[in-house]
C-alpha cells in the first residue's frame, strides 16, 4: 500500500534554482492530490514524471502566491491538453474571486468540471473523502486565512492502523494545532527560518526550524519534515542541526524527492 508525498517544491516565497514555491504531489494508494500549487508547478510535475492529469483534488493552504499562483496555469493546462474528468480544489474563502475572473476575461471555457469547496472559519472540518482516503482541514496562525491539511488513508483491511500525514504551511507557532496532529505519521511543518532569524519568524507570522521541531515532539508525530526555506539558506545545516536538537527524526524536503508516510 502506497502512501507517499512528492517534493514539487521546498522554498518560501521566492523561487530559487535549487527550492521552487510550494506543491507537494500526494499518492495515496494510487489516489493522487495537490498539496498547495506554487508558480512553476506543472513544469515541476512534468520534470518530475507526475502525470498532469492524475490529479483529483488539489487542496490550497492560503493565497499567498508562493501557494497559488502555479494553479490558474495548471487547470488551463489541463484543460488544453483534453481533460474531462471534473477536479475539486479546496481552498481558503476568495479562492473562486481569483480564480474564476481569470477564466472569464481569459476566455478559458473549461471542458471539465471545477468543483471548488471555500474555507471559513475555525473548525477542524472533513473537506474531502473518497475510497483510498479522507482529508481534513484546520485553521493555522498566519498573516492571512490559512488552513493546515491531514490526509488520512482508509486501510484496505478493517485491521490495520490508518496512517496519517499533516501539512502545515504556512504558520506562526501555535500549540492549538497539536490536536490535529496528534501521533501523524509524517508532519510536515514549515521552518522558513533558523534561530538568528526569530524575531522575522515572528513578525511574518513564520516558524523556525527549532519551532518546527518543538511543535512535532509536542505532537508526538514520528517523522518530520521540513519544508518552505527561505531563499537565503543555500544550505540547510543550521537549520536541520537546531531541529534535530529538539526533535532527532527530522528530515529535510528537496524539490523532487519522495517521502514515505
Ligand atoms: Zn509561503
Ligand atoms: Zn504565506
Amino acid at each position: 500500500m502506497n502512501f507517499f508525498t512528492t517534493i514539487m517544491g521546498s522554498g518560501a516565497a521566492i523561487p530559487t534554482l535549487a527550492r521552487h514555491c510550494s506543491a507537494q504531489s500526494v499518492n495515496i494508494n494510487g489516489f493522487r492530490m495537490l498539496l498547495d500549487c506554487g508558480e512553476g508547478t506543472q513544469n515541476q510535475l512534468r520534470a518530475y514524471h507526475q502525470k498532469l492529469q492524475s490529479f483529483s483534488l488539489v487542496c490550497i493552504s492560503h493565497l499567498h502566491g508562493d501557494h497559488l499562483f502555479g494553479l490558474p496555469g495548471l487547470l488551463s493546462t489541463m484543460h488544453l491538453c483534453g481533460r474531462t474528468e471534473p477536479i475539486d480544489v479546496v481552498g481558503p474563502k476568495g479562492l473562486k474571486a481569483i480564480l474564476e475572473p481569470i477564466f472569464l476575461f481569459s476566455n478559458t471555457i473549461l471542458n471539465y468540471e471545477l468543483r471548488i469547496t471555500e474555507l471559513e472559519g475555525n473548525d477542524y472540518r472533513q473537506v474531502f473523502e473518497e475510497r483510498r482516503c479522507k482529508v481534513f482541514a484546520f485553521p493555522l496562525r498566519h498573516s492571512v486565512p490559512t488552513y493546515g491539511y491531514v490526509i488520512e488513508e482508509i486501510p484496505r483491511s478493517a485491521n490495520s492502523a490508518p496512517r496519517r500525514y499533516a501539512y502545515c504551511c504556512d504558520t506562526a507557532y501555535d500549540e492549538t494545532i497539536l490536536p490535529y496532529i496528534q501521533n501523524v505519521n509524517l508532519l510536515c511543518m514549515e521552518s522558513t527560518f533558523a534561530n538568528d532569524f526569530q524575531a522575522v519568524a515572528d513578525e511574518k507570522l513564520h516558524c523556525t526550524a527549532a519551532q518546527a521541531a518543538t511543535l512535532a515532539q509536542k505532537a508526538n508525530a514520528k517523522q518530520l519534515l521540513l519544508t518552505h526555506f527561505s531563499a537565503r539558506y543555500k544550505e540547510l545545516d543550521t537549520l536541520m542541526a537546531e531541529a534535530q536538537a529538539i526533535f532527532p527524526a527530522a528530515i529535510a524536503a528537496h524539490d523532487g524527492e519522495r517521502y514515505g508516510i
